[in-house]
C-alpha cells in the first residue's frame, strides 16, 4: 500500500517561517503532500488561515504547534503537539506566557551580540518578526546574515546563536508539565520534535522519553527534516520499545532555510504506528 505523504510539522511568518500560511498550504499541495499540519512555534494564530486555504484545496488539516520547553540544565527541547483545539483558553494562555519572554530574552540577546561587534541586532531581528512576542534566533539570524557576516543562516547559527555562541542567552520556555497539560487538554497528541537535535546523552534522553511518557505523551517524530537513515532506525526502534505513535514532518521553514522541503521525506519505517492513525 502507498504510504500516506503526511508532514505534521512546519512554520509561517506567524512564527519563524518565510511563508504565510496560505501559501505555506498551497505550496503543501503542490508538493503533493495529503495531510498537512502547521506548528507555529508557541502561536495558534495562522490556523485559521492554513485551514481555510486546505479546505479549498482539499488538502485534509490538522491543527497543530510546536511548544518550546526547557528541560534539564539549560536544554531547550520542543514538543509538537497535534490535532489541538486552537480555542482552548488554558492553551491559549499558556502559549501567551511562553511568549511573552521572547522580547526581553531578545533585547538580552542584542546587548551581547553588540558586545562582539553585531549592532541593532535588536531592531534588526525585530524588522524580521514583526512582533516583539515572536522575535525568535532565527529572526536574529536573517538579520545578521543580510549584514554580510555569514554567508547564510545555517552559518549564523554556528558562529552566533547555537548554545555556547556569544548571542547565545538562557531561558526558562514552558516545562515539559505545563505542554503535555496544555497539549492533552485541548485533546491534541503531544510528539516529541526533532529528537536527534538536542544535546543531551544517550541516558538524559530516555529520562526525557520516560517523563514524557509519563505525563500522557504519545508520539516521537521518527522522520524529522533531513535525518540521517542511522537516526531514523535509532528513533524506530525508540519508537517500537516506547509504543510511540511514529510522526513525520519536514520542519520547513523556507524555501532556501530548511533542510528539506513540504513533503519530501522518505516514507516511515515498516512496522511503526504512524501518528495520523489518531488524526484522521
Ligand atoms: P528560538 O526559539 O528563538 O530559540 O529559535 C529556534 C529556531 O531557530 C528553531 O525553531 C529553528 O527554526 C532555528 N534554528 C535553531 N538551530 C538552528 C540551526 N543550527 N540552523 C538553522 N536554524 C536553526
Ligand atoms: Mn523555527
Ligand atoms: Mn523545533
Ligand atoms: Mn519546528
Amino acid at each position: 500500500m502507498k504510504a500516506l505523504n503526511a508532514d505534521l510539522h512546519c512554520h509561517s511568518t506567524v512564527s519563524d517561517g518565510l511563508l504565510a500560511p496560505a501559501e505555506l498550504v498551497r505550496r503543501a499541495k503542490e508538493n503533493g503532500v495529503e495531510l498537512l499540519a502547521l506548528t507555529d512555534h508557541d502561536e495558534l494564530g495562522g490556523l485559521e488561515e492554513a485551514r481555510t486555504t486546505a479546505g479549498e484545496l482539499d488538502l485534509p488539516f490538522v491543527d497543530g504547534v510546536e511548544v518550546s520547553i526547557s528541560w534539564g540544565d539549560d536544554q531547550t527541547v520542543h514538543i509538537v503537539g497535534l490535532g489541538i483545539d486552537p480555542a482552548n483558553q488554558v492553551l491559549i494562555d499558556g502559549l501567551t506566557q511562553v511568549r511573552s519572554g521572547r522580547d526581553a530574552r531578545a533585547g538580552r540577546m542584542a546587548a551581547e551580540l553588540d558586545k562582539v561587534g553585531i549592532h541593532g541586532a535588536y531592531e534588526g531581528a525585530l524588522r524580521h518578526a514583526g512582533n516583539p512576542s515572536l522575535v525568535s534566533r532565527s529572526h536574529f539570524a536573517r538579520f545578521i546574515a543580510e549584514q554580510g557576516h555569514a554567508k547564510d543562516v545555517k552559518s549564523v547559527f554556528d558562529h552566533w546563536l547555537a548554545k555556547g555562541k556569544p548571542g547565545y542567552v538562557e531561558h526558562a520556555w514552558a516545562t515539559l508539565e505545563d505542554a503535555l497539560r496544555w497539549i492533552i487538554g485541548a485533546g491534541g497528541t503531544a510528539v516529541i520534535a526533532h529528537p536527534g537535535r538536542y544535546r543531551l546523552s544517550k541516558a538524559e534522553r530516555r529520562q526525557l522519553f520516560v517523563a514524557f511518557k509519563d505525563l500522557g505523551g504519545r508520539g516521537i517524530e521518527v522522520l524529522s527534516g533531513a535525518n540521517k537513515d542511522e537516526e531514523v532506525r535509532e528513533f524506530s526502534r525508540i519508537a517500537r520499545e516506547f509504543d510511540f505513535l511514529a510522526s513525520r514532518g519536514s520542519d520547513f521553514h523556507g524555501p532556501g532555510e530548511s533542510w528539506v522541503d513540504l513533503g519530501k521525506m522518505p516514507d516511515l519505517p515498516e512496522g511503526l504506528t504512524p501518528v495520523w492513525s489518531r488524526l484522521v
